[in-house]
């Protein structure tokens, strides 16, 4: 049996903190994992129940997931490079193990059919466990089980191949923003803040060095007054990973497509969409084109406004495009001039300790639970935050890890990573979840705290989201868990805790100056949410752009020119921003990769739904807990146990639509 967990001592007994632990405990976890398979294939079959062979898969299955998470962490976080190293280097040897001995296991296969086909009839099945029987049947036929030994072996070499390319393009993205540095003088640096500048690193030579972490990367092209700066940070960015991940992308592109043909087929993306809501990628087309027709005019009506009144010094290009370097620069000038509007005001208002109480004393009265910070310091860093959850009665939910700032080598997005499933059991005792919130918030300063831009606290609710979502979901299955949902359903409960960023009496509950703790004044939250859908077309059409980059690159055909499609759908969609040629953000667009693949349409297609939701909570209020209760109980709680539709349908109590969607953004 494994460690059962309940305190937090016992979820951080689960991070290695020595290079050689990492192996051990690898091996370990290969040794069990493969005899409990082995337990459950030597179950005669007249034997076989719901418990000796669904359940313990699921058990088996998820046993081994978690040490592959935990190890997989490190390489996300880990500031040791001897730990990350060996961290990598495990996580593809765990993969390749978890293809051979789970996914594409033949025997596994036969047996858990034979279970479904022949004995599952003759117990009584609650509608979870009746879920889990179809869904993993259908994903070992996904993936070729009942295809030829021949024709599997080669699938298993694609999907190992597949998994170290997949890695290498990860860990390029990460390595390379930390080495992406540029250096420039104090004047070089005109329109930003003493404070920023204080702030930044020097070179030997006492120049000024500029990274392309995203807090430093959005304040120098919000701000910075000197093209040159702008441009060369811009270039620095676009560039990421360029050009190693560039033969990387075209074979992952390859592969997929020779995987998907042998598995019968048109191409990666039908295979990709089968399993999702949508089900096939012509009715993701038609959800973009729908958006795309009513997005692209108010795009344009925007691109008018700010070509009417550019700043001093900004050109567009002789073909009356903007140069994409002056594109945020132009958009922060133009709310400074004419609403008075400046981030950089707004954030401080939003200190990151008087943030985070806001945000936990809305979901503890909204979700009616409870956070504590444990005073426990997290194996990898000293800034990381510890924190408990507890529902209502007592009993804990689980325990996050708040990793907030950035750090050389740590991933560079915002992400929650699920660690442990929370797990609902027999007896309808919990076992608690845990997981990481990763951020990257600016660093407080020598004069200052944190301060959280508004973009940034969306965000912070956003992955909070995610992370009550993996907490809450506690299922009877482990595969069910939390944020074990179909893909494009994944992003409905996070983005719908957006949304409380954008009301008034919400915003003015969670702010507070830094220095006065005064609230957020109101005319400058009326201004505020006034702006929401000021650049929402250009923000959708981008969207758009990068779902249809990934849908395309993997429709019928193993060549694709990445650079060319994006740049052909950026030329259309985006006609008044100039493209350059130096552009290769495909090289860091991580999406790409495992987990999304041509799903990235899945963040627009869940906000449909998100703000149905957050229509129908809103008339209730955005602090009842009864409402907040039911959207717990009936949608967060039942992870992906439910096929999703069914979930809406039940919390909604009709079908769901698109009215509010379309309306938040002014369309
Ligand atoms: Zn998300």
């Amino acid at each position: 049996m494994s460690p059962t967990v309940k305190t937090i001592e016992d979820v951080i007994r689960f991070f290695p903190v020595q290079a050689e632990e990492i192996d051990s405990r690898a091996a370990d976890a290969m040794k069990r994992a493969r005899e409990r398979v082995q337990e459950i294939i030597a179950i005669p079959d007249e034997q076989r129940t719901f418990d000796n062979t669904a359940k313990a898969l699921d058990r088996a299955a998820s046993a081994f997931y978690r040490e592959n998470s935990f190890i997989q962490s490190l390489t996300f976080v880990s500031p040791l490079e001897q730990l990350r190293f060996a961290a990598q280097k495990t996580v593809l040897t765990l993969s390749e193990f978890y293809v051979d001995t789970f996914s594409q296991n033949k025997a596994l296969y036969k047996a858990f059919k034979n279970y479904v086909e022949q004995r599952s009839f003759l117990e009584r099945l609650n509608p979870e466990e009746h879920y889990y029987l179809e869904e993993t049947l259908k994903h070992f036929k996904q993936a070729g089980l009942s295809l030829p030994d021949a024709d599997q072996e080669e699938l298993k070499l694609m999907r190992k191949e597949l998994a170290k390319l997949e890695q290498d393009f990860e860990l390029e993205i990460s390595n390379d923003s930390t080495k992406r540095l540029i250096t420039v003088t104090r004047p070089e640096l005109e329109g930003l803040t003493e404070d920023f500048i204080n702030d930044l690193g020097r070179s030997t030579d006492g120049r000024f060095v500029l990274g392309v972490d995203y807090p430093t990367y959005k304040r120098v092209l919000d701000d910075c007054a000197v093209e040159s700066t702008r441009r060369a940070l811009w270039e620095n960015f676009v560039n990421r990973a360029y050009p190693p991940n560039e033969s990387r992308l075209d074979a992952v592109i390859a592969l997929r497509d020779r995987l998907a043909r042998k598995l019968g087929y048109k191409s990666y993306a039908d295979y990709d969409i089968d399993d999702q809501m949508a089900e096939t990628p012509e009715r993701v087309e038609q959800f973009l084109n729908e958006i795309s027709g009513r997005a692209m005019p108010k795009a344009a009506k925007e691109f008018e406004r700010y070509k009417a009144d550019l700043p001093a010094g900004i050109t567009l290009t002789p073909e009356g495009t903007v140069k994409p370097w002056d594109w945020h620069f132009i958009k922060a000038y133009y709310k400074k001039k004419h609403f008075d509007f400046d981030d950089r005001v707004i954030a401080q208002y939003f200190p990151l300790d008087k943030t985070l109480e806001g945000l936990f004393s809305i979901y503890q009265q909204f979700l009616d639970i409870k956070f504590k910070q444990l005073p426990v310091r997290a194996p990898w860093h000293e800034d990381v935050r510890v924190i408990q959850v507890t529902k209502a009665d007592g009993t804990v939910a689980g325990y996050l890890f708040l990793d907030l700032f950035p750090r050389p080598h740590k991933y560079t997005h915002a992400c929650f990573m699920p660690l442990i499933p929370a797990l609902k059991n027999a007896d309808g005792s919990v076992t608690p979840g845990a997981g990481i919130v990763i951020a990257n918030f600016p660093k407080p300063t020598h004069d200052q705290p944190s301060l959280l831009m508004h973009d940034d606290v969306v965000t912070f609710f956003h992955e909070f989201g995610h992370a009550l979502h993996g907490l809450l979901g506690a299922t009877e299955m482990a595969g069910f868990s939390g944020t074990s949902v179909k893909r494009d359903f994944v992003e409905m409960p996070s983005q719908m805790l957006e949304e409380w960023m954008w009301d008034k009496e919400m915003i003015k509950r969670l702010s507070g100056h830094y220095q006065t703790g005064e609230k957020l004044p109101d005319n400058l939250i009326d201004t505020m949410i006034m702006l929401k859908n000021f650049d929402s077309g250009d923000l959708i059409v981008r969207q758009i752009i990068l779902a249809k980059t990934s849908l395309d690159c993997f429709k019928a055909g193993e060549h694709k020119d990445v650079t060319a499609l994006m740049h052909a759908l950026q030329e259309k969609l985006r006609p008044y921003m100039a493209t350059m040629p130096e552009d290769h953000f495909e090289c860091s667009f991580g999406h790409l990769m495992e987990g999304y693949g041509s799903k990235y349409y899945g963040y627009l297609w869940s906000r449909v739904y998100a703000l149905d939701l957050f229509d129908t909570i809103k008339r209730e209020g955005l602090l009842n807990p009864v409402i907040g209760r039911k959207y717990r109980d009936i949608v967060l709680a039942q992870g992906g146990s439910r096929p999703p539709q069914e979930l809406l349908r039940t919390f909604l109590g009709r079908e769901p639509r698109s009215d509010a969607f379309f309306k938040d953004l002014g369309f």
